[in-house]
């Protein structure tokens, strides 16, 4: 069956459910406790220089599954693939 494994019970930092995590597996996110966010990460969720300060005072916390499926739709929208030039511009023949 399943091999014995070194679990860690944590606090997911997006829906702050409790969940049981392998630390060796885990998404874990910087997360500045100021804010609840990703330092670098406004709260409207666009892009911020991150401050040196923040991220020394951020620490890293667990994502669940759930949230990190949502986080994974998420960032594959974010990162559509750009449109391809391939014919553009046009061949001289
Ligand atoms: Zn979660």
């Amino acid at each position: 069956m399943s091999e014995e494994r070194e679990m860690a019970t944590g606090r997911c930092f997006v829906c702050k459910r409790e969940f049981t995590y392998d630390p060796r597996e885990v998404i874990t996110f910087l997360i500045d406790p100021q804010t609840g966010i990703p330092p670098g990460f406004s709260v409207l969720g666009t892009m911020r220089p991150a401050g040196p300060e923040a991220v020394a005072r951020s620490t890293d916390e667990p994502l669940c599954p759930d949230c990190q499926g949502r986080a994974e739709q998420y960032r594959d929208a974010m990162n559509a693939p750009p449109p391809r030039w391939e014919s553009w511009p046009p061949a001289g023949n």
